[in-house]
């Protein structure tokens, strides 16, 4: 099948915009860099991705290794908490990216995100090196790479690249600060142009009170994770959980992400979908490889293709220093493709973060177990997930191209998480059909997200539905009027099967389950 020439990520990001999936921020006054809304399509996709995992987490969670349902509750907490919770988690002093600015181009970069590699041309069978160029590392890297290259190997009196491979380049992060000084920063000409790396501290701040002091400095959340610590010990006291159990918790994060990209991946506002599994010490490792395993099974359930998951062990060398185990779930994202980018972290933290709070809120955060006559500070799992990055994955995965179809970008989403389920058309706009197709729309909009048709060819409303990722279309034609039946196209066969009236509402249901 013949591709089109633009890459998938910019096919992606004109549809969700075309489409009301994901708009820029602020569009109007020419965009705010790292932050994005959700327009009605995405925002319905989000909460049916987002209730989903309530529904599988709180509502209805899994069967632990025993066979009996775990014990997981819910959890809402403030946005912005007391300063000294972010000293305690290690924020204040340890969320930082290194980054670089450029002198030249004046922008900023996170230094492990800047790819560099010496890039040689050739001239009358003289080989000659233009530099230690630079790039940002994503879908397009190569080809930017060698755009830049051949800009200056016109500007040095022509001649040709020598063909690179991209995999054999540097981060800036693995080179000697010697090396480093003689890297052509990603947007700049001349070398020695960056600063050297820094960490720059990622959280948000802001005051909270009349006064703007020191003492009134509060922080945006960057996880939500803390809130659910903060809370742990109410929970344990006012509802009748006890270890193992998990407190889970959605909502808003934010980083002030050095480098921002790849639409939706890396944002500065960003949603999480976290949870704390609280377990005696001793059965850690076990629950991390329940968990591990679990979050799998979950992305594989929400039509994320097995192919396109991978578990990223961490390595015990590059563990954070309170991790006994951490394993990354990534997705192959087109801009990381053939290589992986993060999805959902499961880390097994410990006691750390208990203790911590236990330590500079001075309250005893212990768990008194009194069948068993003993009291410790539980061992926690964490599987984070990112909710808006969970978005992104699943319109990457939905993405299809296929010329012969009406609409030959469309979205093969799992019906349950679809933002419209069903399309509704009279074939035309008279003889009746139209108030036989609204009647069914009355009652169908009762259960299901439906949508009603009656603009254009039969054609471009199938093939506006695709484009949205509706599993189904409901069709009233001239047969109808004679045999009470109706048409049901099925977006991933484009397949039309005939129904009775009287039973489309049973056949929707089905289809449309789980
Ligand atoms: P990364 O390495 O990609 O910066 P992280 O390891 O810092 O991510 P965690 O702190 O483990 O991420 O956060 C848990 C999840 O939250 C991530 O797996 C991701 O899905 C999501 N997330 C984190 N930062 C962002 C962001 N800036 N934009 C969107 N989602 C994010």
């Amino acid at each position: 099948m013949a591709q089109p020439e633009t890459s998938l990520m910019s096919r992606l990001v004109s549809l969700c915009k075309r489409r009301g999936f994901v708009y820029p921020a602020s569009e109007i006054y020419g965009g705010l860099n790292g932050f994005w809304d959700y327009g009605p399509l995405g925002t319905q996709l989000k909460n049916n991705l987002r209730d989903a995992w309530w529904r599988d987490m709180v509502e209805c969670p899994p069967l632990g290794p025993d066979g009996n349902p775990l014990s997981i509750v819910g959890l809402d907490t403030s946005i912005i908490q007391h300063p000294q919770a972010w000293m305690a988690s290690g924020h204040v002093a340890g969320f930082a990216d290194l980054m670089v600015d450029c002198r030249e181009s004046k922008g900023r970069y996170r230094a492990d995100h800047i790819l560099c590699l010496e890039v040689f041309y050739e001239k009358a069978g003289q080989r000659k090196s233009l530099g230690m160029l630079s790039v940002l590392s994503g879908e397009d890297a190569a080809d930017i790479l060698a755009k830049k290259a051949k800009k200056m190997v016109q500007k040095a009196g022509g001649g040709d690249v020598v063909p690179f491979d991209l995999a054999t380049a540097t981060p800036l992060t693995s080179l000697s600060p010697a090396e480093q000084s003689k890297v052509i920063g990603p947007d700049a000409e001349n070398a020695g142009t960056l600063t050297e790396p820094r960490a720059f501290n990622l959280m948000f701040h802001t005051y909270s009170g009349v006064f703007q002091t020191e003492d009134s400095k509060v922080y945006l959340r960057p996880e939500t994770a803390q809130g659910i610590f903060l809370q742990y010990k109410n929970v344990l006291d006012t509802s009748r959980v006890r270890p193992p159990f998990g407190i889970a918790q959605i909502g808003k994060s934010f980083r002030n992400e050095v480098t921002p990209r790849n639409f939706i991946f890396r944002s500065r506002e960003f949603e999480q979908m976290e949870m704390e599994f609280f377990v005696p010490p001793e059965d850690g490792m076990m629950w991390h490889e329940f968990w591990v395993q679990e979050r799998m099974r979950w992305w594989e359930a929400q039509g994320v293709s097995k192919a396109n998951l991978y578990e990223h062990k961490i390595e015990a060398s590059e563990l954070s220093h309170y991790s006994k185990a951490t394993s990354d779930l990534e997705y192959r994202y087109p801009f990381t493709a053939p290589g992986f980018g993060e999805l959902e972290g499961v880390a097994y933290r410990t006691d750390y973060d208990l203790k911590q709070h236990q330590e500079h809120s001075r309250t005893n955060l212990e768990y008194i177990d009194q069948e068993a006559n003993r009291r410790y500070v539980p061992h926690v799992i964490e599987p984070a997930a990112g909710l808006t990055r969970g978005v992104l994955v699943l319109l990457c995965e939905s993405y299809q191209y296929d010329e012969s179809r009406a609409s030959p970008e469309w979205l093969k989403i799992k019906p349950s998480l679809a933002p419209i389920k069903v399309g509704i058309f009279p074939l035309v706009n008279k003889d009746g059909m139209p108030e036989i197709a609204e009647k069914l729309y009355k009652d169908l909009r009762k259960q299901h997200i439906c949508q009603y048709d009656a603009k254009q060819s039969i054609g471009k409303r199938y093939a506006r539905m695709d484009e949205a990722g509706t599993p189904f279309c409901v069709t009233v034609d001239g047969d109808t009027l004679k045999d009470q039946t109706v048409t049901i196209r099925n977006r991933d066969t484009a397949q039309q099967e005939r129904v009775a009236l009287s039973q489309v509402q049973t056949y929707l249901n089905e289809k449309l389950a789980g």
